[in-house]
């Protein structure tokens, strides 16, 4: 008997793991489009149910316990009622005819089917998740119980393997779901992570990094693309004036002036350090690049800077452009020139925007 229970816990364990990492999405594995997730779910859980029957373990001569009420309940947390229901049709006609016809399989395949009715009605209207799974499957225990004992005739004799089938259900489901759960926390913190480590701190925007990556990505589509440069002018006198944190609300106020005034032209805006921002526009030629960084300096000339001090700042930036591909193939070099023109827009008196080709 143990070793069937060990046997069944070892397939549930490994149909948990093989449908939790790609159908929770969390790694890349390649998996069909989310629509069918419930169907295929459903499907991969009635085989799973049925595998766990060809293992399972005889406790009387009508009545056999196996795991798969946590499947089921594994199928309705990561697949929805669909997955439930049909999950729950595989393995209740499976197990009304695969030991041949009788009542007995009847009851017995039909109880497995009227639970997944009734839990795929329950998360029709409540979704199931990790975190509830554990009452409806109580619930599928319970009934599943009463009509084990109905089937043993209600009989002293079957109290004990009775026993032994609620224990290996809850001690077998409670270790996949908790292993689950914590498996769950840890993808979200790589997650979380991963988009730090993309993500500029102060201003939620893209951090060098993420600019580099875009940009590549770019070139590599060879479609014409513009780089805007933009910087801030005598930013050091506001942090001298008002303070370096009032400085960090102008970063993070003009972080969403930039984002704002390309969004619209698909602008991809990144902080790459200090007071030094960039966009870089898709499918934009020099010509309208510049009227875009023009319409970028007039959006942070134009409006003052309301800081929590209740202050009003004023402040100008300045622009370098390089466009892709007549200023050159490369992102260092489009960076390089870019830079240059930003020089030029400094050195000619600042809040001002300039194209390299206008050099
Ligand atoms: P220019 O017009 O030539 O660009 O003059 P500038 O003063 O803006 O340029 P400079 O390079 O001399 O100084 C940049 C300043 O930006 C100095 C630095 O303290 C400030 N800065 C850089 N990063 C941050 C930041 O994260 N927060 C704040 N508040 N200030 C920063
Ligand atoms: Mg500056
Ligand atoms: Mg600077």
């Amino acid at each position: 008997m143990l070793l069937g229970f060990i046997v069944n816990f070892c397939i549930l364990f490994t149909f948990a793991i093989l449908t939790y990492i790609p159908f929770q999405n969390k790694l890349t594995v390649f998996i069909p489009s989310p629509k069918y997730h419930p169907f295929l779910l459903g499907v991969l859980s009635g085989l799973t149910g049925c595998v766990l029957m060809l293992t399972s373990v005889r406790i009387s001569e009508h009545v056999i316990v196996d795991a798969r009420m946590a499947v089921i309940s594994l199928s309705g947390v990561l697949g929805g009622p669909l997955a439930t229901i049909l999950s729950g049709i595989i393995i209740g006609l499976f197990r009304m005819f695969f030991h041949g016809f009788s009542i007995h399989t009847l009851i017995a395949g039909g109880n497995t089917i009227i639970v997944c009715l009734v839990i795929g009605y329950c998360i029709s209207k409540k979704p199931m998740t990790f975190r509830n799974a554990s009452y409806y499957f109580t619930y599928s225990i319970i009934q599943s119980s009463v009509v084990i004992c109905y089937l043993n005739d209600w009989s002293l004799s079957g109290v004990l393997p009775l026993i032994g089938f609620i224990v290996f259900s809850f001690v077998s489901f409670s270790i996949v779901f908790i292993i689950l759960i914590q498996l769950s926390s840890l993808f979200d913190k790589i997650h979380k992570i991963e988009e730090m480590s993309v993500t500029d701190y102060l201003t939620g925007l893209n951090n060098n990094r993420k600019f580099q990556e875009h940009a590549q990505n770019l070139l590599k589509t060879n479609n014409k693309f513009s780089l805007i440069l933009l910087d801030i002018d005598h930013f050091k006198k506001v942090n001298d004036t008002y303070g370096h944190p009032i400085g960090d609300e102008v970063l993070k106020e003009l972080a969403l002036r930039v984002k704002d005034a390309t969004n619209s032209c698909g602008g991809f805006v990144s902080r790459n350090g200090g007071e030094e921002f960039s966009v870089l526009l898709p499918n934009i030629e020099s010509s309208k690049s510049i009227i875009i960084a023009e319409t970028i300096r007039q959006a942070i000339e134009k409006n003052t800077f309301h800081v929590s001090t209740g202050e009003q700042l004023t402040i100008t930036i300045s622009s370098g452009i390089s466009s892709y591909p007549e200023n050159g193939k490369a992102v260092m070099e489009l960076f390089k020139l870019a830079d240059d023109a930003l020089y030029i827009a400094k050195s000619s008196g600042r809040n001002k925007v300039v194209h390299i080709d206008q050099r």
